[in-house]
């Protein structure tokens, strides 16, 4: 244990062992789908997977970029697997999840950046379960002309792009991705269907300060996003960025006031959020709200 990583009390994480585990993940490597909580390494997955509840990594198992803080293997990109957005829906279907969540890696490789890719998966999960909401979490597409309007007229129910950090930490931790072609980016979802949901997250403990925080909530908010996530970084392996500092729960409570001082609908911040963390749940308050 490297004790500078040591983590606090408040960073308790249960050993994966149920048996809605095993059956989860033989579910997924029976129609050969990736998720981000095996990929990531999230912390969350004894406690999700126990109710079924994974987040689909869609589009290959290996990214074009390296963020310095992802867990995904980098390299050259996987063959896109055509029947990948039937295997997503049928998986959707036998979990019976009322709520999911899609993400992918990032393909700068593909000429759409896997937006038409996004479309089919949510269409076919549409067909199989259309009583089942959908989010996507999604990257930030480059630019790459038409891909942002053909992800949402498929309809999702929640279009999630994470801005990560503050501004001034991409060049070490989001290499390769910019500042506002991700807040451009939620924007333009909003530009092109007020009534879809955006949300957006970052992650606390990698060295950004309060006032950061505060203003990557107003640009945020300046993007009419929705919802905004917030959680603890922790560093995956010792080959990734270092943990800074672990931000306290009263930290995250008061994070949690001040986005929704600022007019977020929802607010999740705990040390172990994630974007995909209770997300049926957050939704289900989300629509209320
Ligand atoms: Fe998977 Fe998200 Fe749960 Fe982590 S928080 S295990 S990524 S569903
Ligand atoms: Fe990980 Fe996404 Fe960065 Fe790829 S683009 S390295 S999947 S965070």
């Amino acid at each position: 244990d490297n004790p500078i990583q040591r983590k606090p009390g408040w960073i308790r994480v249960k050993a994966p062992t149920s048996q809605e585990y095993n059956e989860t993940r033989n579910l997924m490597r029976g129609l050969k789908l990736n998720t981000v909580c095996e990929e990531a390494a999230c912390p969350n997955i004894g406690e999700c997977w126990k109710h079924k509840h994974a987040t689909f990594m869609i589009l290959g198992a290996v990214c074009t970029r390296g963020c310095a803080f992802c867990n995904v293997g980098t390299g050259r990109p996987d063959q896109l697997d055509p029947h990948e957005p039937d295997n997503v829906a049928e998986a959707v279907a036998q979990l019976k999840l009322s709520h999911v969540v899609v993400t992918s890696v990032d393909r700068d490789d593909l000429e759409d950046g896997g937006a038409e890719h996004f479309a089919r998966t949510i269409r076919a999960i549409r067909a199989a379960s259309p009583d089942t909401t959908i989010e996507i979490l999604t990257p930030d597409f480059q630019k790459k002309k038409g891909a942002v309007e053909v992800v949402v007229e498929a309809k999702p129910d929640v279009f999630n792009h994470n801005l990560e950090t503050a501004p001034r930490l991409y060049p070490t931790i989001r290499p390769g991705a910019r500042y506002f072609t991700s807040l451009q980016l939620l924007a333009r979802v909003k530009e092109l269907d007020p009534s879809m949901f955006t949300k957006s997250g970052v992650m606390v403990g990698l060295g950004e300060t309060r006032e950061e925080v505060g203003q990557v909530m107003d640009d945020l908010r300046a993007a009419d996003v929705d919802f905004m996530t917030i959680g603890q970084y922790l560093q995956p392996t010792p080959k990734h960025a270092a943990v800074d500092r672990f931000v306290t729960p009263e930290e995250f409570q008061s994070y949690a006031t001040l986005g929704r001082g600022k007019g977020f609908l929802m607010v999740a911040s705990t040390p172990l959020t994630r974007s995909s963390y209770h997300a049926g749940a957050d939704f289900a308050m989300l629509r209320e709200a």
